[in-house]
């Protein structure tokens, strides 16, 4: 249920009703919107809990939440949510560029690839020091030496710092390192790590798993939003399909769907949505011209020699055109780079 305050409720009526909430054996999340405030009670329905938190002081009205996600839900909360992290801004009119290699190799790649796509225009560094590999003898990445590597290449740029982490107990170590802690798609289902990093005070990006549906995208965010961490970001990186041609398939429907159902923001990974670089470009405008929030590209100094997703990694030359080129569409849908 949505326990509306009215416009002019009392911080003393607003405490009142958290407390009212609690004693029915619910769960409070207390949403300031821009208009008013609102208290969203989360848990097994009660008899009779409607009626006697109607009569609340301060109560403009208590409503049903109709979708299965709570506190994600355009319902309890009207207005988008903006994540603001170092220079990462996503969300609200805000378009995030979120750039670099799919792994972190050496010093010189992370180096030069931090100053490069900041020139270019991104406003975070990606990066990945534990790598999420489909074979255990591929490259696993350089684990702590790359958050090492992450915070100094934030050091000499101001680029906030995207970066995986794997399992619950690399979380604190990562949330040391990182100014956002990235969920890949092949986690997106692990409910302890999504419990760890809603504990953690860290921004998320969650990755929508191949084969998830939104609604199960949209459950694994409240399992964030609900231990009291409420900087989330939704990523569409696509989805696994009979088709070939392309790593995975790119939904962009996805982020209209997403804007209509939650107030959180939605980031798209044309990288690992197409496969491809040469379909990067065109994706990443398509992204924003259907309403994205945020982009995480994949660039790399020297693709061909990269340790892991080479091909589907921009050079640099590529990813500043990417960025012109999206930075008009941005303008186009009246939202800024
Ligand atoms: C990545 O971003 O490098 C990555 C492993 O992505 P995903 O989890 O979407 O496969
Ligand atoms: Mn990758």
């Amino acid at each position: 249920m949505i326990v509306v305050m009215k416009r002019d409720a009392t911080q003393d009526q607003i405490k009142h009703m958290v407390d009212r909430v609690e004693q029915l054996g619910l769960k409070s999340h207390v949403i300031v919107g821009t208009e008013r405030t609102v208290i969203a009670a989360i848990g097994e329905k009660r008899e009779n809990a409607k009626e006697s938190l109607s009569s609340g002081s301060g109560v403009d009205d208590v409503v049903p939440i109709l979708a299965p996600y709570k506190v994600a839900s355009r319902e309890v909360k009207p207005e988008p949510t903006q994540v603001n992290v170092g220079s990462l801004r996503v969300g609200a009119g805000h378009v995030g560029i979120i750039a670099g290699p799919c792994s972190v190799e050496n010093e010189e790649q992370i180096l030069g690839t931090a100053g490069a796509v900041k020139a270019a225009g991104a406003t975070a560094l990606r990066g990945g020091a534990f790598k999420p590999r489909t074979s255990p003898y591929s490259f696993q990445g350089l684990k702590e030496d790359g958050l090492k590597l992450l915070a100094a290449a934030r050091d000499a740029t101001g680029l906030a710092i995207v970066t995986e982490v794997m399992g619950t107990d690399d979380v604190d170590l990562v949330a040391e390192y990182a100014d956002v802690l990235q969920i890949g798609a092949r986690n997106m289902q692990n409910y302890r790590l999504l419990e760890a990093v809603g504990n953690s005070h860290r921004p998320v990006l969650l990755k929508r798993g191949p084969s998830a549906t939104i609604d199960e995208l949209l459950l694994a965010a409240e399992y964030i939003l609900n231990e009291g961490n409420p900087n989330v970001m939704l990523c569409e990186r696509g989805v696994r399909t009979f088709e070939t041609h392309t790593r995975f398939t790119l939904p962009l429907a996805t982020v209209a769907y997403l804007h209509n159902k939650t107030h959180l923001p939605v980031v798209i990974d044309p990288s690992h949505g197409t496969g491809h670089a040469y379909l990067v470009p065109s994706m990443a405008a398509a992204a924003v011209a259907a309403g994205a929030d945020g982009l995480i590209i994949e660039v790399h100094p020297d693709p061909e020699c990269a340790l892991s997703d080479g091909y589907q990694s921009l050079d640099f030359a590529q990813f500043s055109k990417t960025v012109e080129q999206c930075r008009k569409v941005a303008e186009s849908v009246d939202k800024k780079i």
